[in-house]
C-alpha cells in the first residue's frame, strides 16, 4: 500500500487508524506549527497515549527517537523512529479549550484543539469523558531552572518530520493548533501533514 498523506488545515483535526506496525510521519510541511496529537487503543479508547505515564516510564520530560511511550496502563503505544526537527515536543501544556483561551483572555474561542479532539471522536461514536493530555509536537515549552514554564515559538522547518511507529492498533488524532497564545507556531498558524504507510 502506497504512503497516504493528508493535509489538515490550521484549526483543524484529522484522525486515523493505524494498525500495529503502522509508520507515522507528522510533517511539518508548511513550518512552525505546533500539533496536538493524541492516540487511543482502538479496541478499548479508554486506554490513551498519556503523557504523565509517559514521563514515568521514560524519566524524561520530552522524548526522543529510540523512546517507547506508554498508555495510563502502562502498555507501549507508540515508538519514535526518527525526528528531524529540533527536537521539542511539549509533554507538559493542556490542549487549547474554549476555557483556556477564556482563561488567557483570548477573543476568539473557536475553533480549538480540544474540542477537535471530541467532535472527532464522538464521529467515530467515542465519547469523551476527559481530554487526555495531548503531545505538543514541534511546540517548544522550555522549562527553566526555577521550574518556571516559557513558551517560545516552534523552531520546527518546513519538512521537518517525526516518524512513529504504532505499537498497538490505535486511533491517532493529530490537530494542527490554531493558538496564538504565546505565540507557539510563530505567527500565523499554518496547517500540518500526516503521512501514514503500512509496511508489514
Ligand atoms: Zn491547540
Amino acid at each position: 500500500m502506497p504512503p497516504i498523506l493528508t493535509f489538515i488545515p490550521p484549526g483543524e483535526a484529522r484522525a486515523f487508524s493505524i494498525p500495529k506496525g503502522g509508520l507515522i510521519r507528522i510533517i511539518n510541511s508548511e513550518g512552525n506549527q505546533v500539533v496536538d496529537t493524541w492516540a487511543f487503543n482502538s479496541s478499548s479508547p479508554s486506554e490513551f497515549l498519556s503523557m504523565a505515564h509517559s514521563r514515568s516510564a521514560l524519566y524524561r520530560l520530552y522524548f526522543e527517537p529510540g523512546d517507547t511511550l506508554v498508555s495510563n496502563r502502562f502498555r507501549p503505544m507508540l515508538t519514535i523512529n526518527k525526528d528531524t526537527s529540533p527536537g521539542y515536543h511539549d509533554t507538559l501544556h493542556a490542549a487549547c479549550s474554549a476555557e483556556s483561551n477564556r482563561y488567557y483572555g483570548a477573543e476568539h474561542q473557536y475553533p480549538n484543539c480540544q474540542d477537535n479532539l471530541k467532535t472527532i471522536m464522538h464521529s467515530r461514536e467515542v465519547s469523551l469523558q476527559t481530554t487526555p493530555c495531548p503531545w505538543n509536537l514541534f511546540e517548544r515549552a522550555i522549562v527553566l531552572p526555577d521550574g518556571t514554564l516559557k513558551d517560545e515559538p516552534s523552531l520546527a522547518m518546513t519538512g521537518d518530520y517525526l516518524e512513529l511507529s504504532a505499537e498497538v492498533d490505535l486511533v491517532l488524532v493529530c490537530s494542527a493548533c490554531p493558538s496564538l497564545i504565546g505565540n507557539i507556531s510563530s505567527g500565523q498558524p499554518r496547517g500540518a501533514t500526516v503521512e501514514i504507510a503500512d509496511y508489514r
